[in-house]
């Protein structure tokens, strides 16, 4: 049995397989659309998703399969002071695969420890989420037709944004990659997460304005800054707009650019620039769909 705690479960050649078997999906949907039949899908989510629960319960529906699950801890016996192991032992009894998020790092991984089924990992804390990494990956690989010799700048809150570290440790094993973190000093990258790239010899700058690097990049990855995981709201209120991207940024910006955020938007990408055809946000949304279907059948061992 294989969960899905961290982006780096997955090998190089798994992670290109799913993206060929997503874009097999695309292209061919009804030879999927029963392979689930009889399976069921547990999303336990203990903390606010809109994408992540959605594309999880659409994509196990459009394999012809089924979900159960709760959105949020008060509507569980979480409120009730169980534990993690507890509930996932009991959906254990109802389901064959969970999707959970957690407010807590490592939440996932304690309950794997237990679970008598598969678990994914659908965002711990402010430390993982690789069900987002995949999407990103199969939306960088769909929009600039490759994984290698690629400058992706991060920018916004690089501290606490958990899709930011499960991206570099996804990108780091493809050739040539350049990263350019981009935050202000109180968010930038966690120093665990440096570390793995000095080890590996990957190259990366830290800068704080966004208007000195945009030109040099192949790949914008945007993201909001995460007000859940701060402890001092003034602290939240003074780094908010850290970075706002706009249609004259955008001007800086080389033609070919690739703009991506995990999403929700909050400030940092104004609506003017949904128009610009190198904002890829909204189809990286639904190539999360895929990635995810991709994965369900991965991790449940079904064929098409
Ligand atoms: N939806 C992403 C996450 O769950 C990004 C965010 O919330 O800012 O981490």
């Amino acid at each position: 049995m294989r969960h899905l705690l961290d982006i780096r479960d997955l090998s190089t050649a798994e992670i290109d397989e799913l993206m060929d078997r997503a874009e097999d999906i695309i292209d061919n949907p009804k030879k999927y659309s029963e392979c689930m039949h009889g399976k069921k899908l547990a999303t336990l989510f203990f903390e606010p998703s809109t994408r992540t629960r959605l594309s999880f319960e659409a994509a196990m529906l459009e394999l012809g399969g089924s979900v159960l699950g709760f959105s949020e801890p008060n509507s569980s016996s979480a409120a009730k002071g169980e534990s993690v192991g507890d509930t996932v032992r009991t959906v254990g009894c109802y389901a064959d695969i969970i999707a959970m998020r957690h407010p807590r790092e490592g939440a996932p991984m304690a309950a794997s420890f237990v679970s008598p089924i598969p678990i994914i990992n659908a965002g711990d804390g402010g430390h993982n989420h690789p069900t987002q990494t995949l999407t990103d990956l199969l939306t960088i690989r769909r929009e600039k037709g490759r994984l290698n010799q690629l400058v992706i700048g991060c920018c916004g809150d690089l501290k606490f944004g958990r899709t930011v570290h499960s991206l570099i440790h996804a990108m780091m094993r493809y050739k040539s990659i350049r990263f350019v973190f981009i935050s202000p000093k109180e968010l930038r990258v966690p120093d665990y997460v440096l570390e793995t790239l000095q080890k590996a010899g990957v190259s990366y700058v830290e800068v704080e304005k966004l208007d000195d690097v945009i030109g040099t990049l192949d790949v914008l990855y945007m993201t909001r800054v995460q007000r859940e995981r701060f402890f001092n709201e003034e602290e939240y209120l003074r780094l908010k707009d850290s970075y706002i991207l706009d249609v004259d940024k955008m001007k800086l910006a080389r033609k070919d650019l690739a703009v991506l955020h995990p999403l929700p938007r909050v400030n940092e990408i104004s609506v003017k620039v949904d128009d610009d055809p190198r904002a890829c946000y909204f189809r990286q949304v639904a190539y999360g769909k895929y990635m995810r279907e991709a994965l369900l059948m991965k991790l449940l061992e079904v064929e098409a």
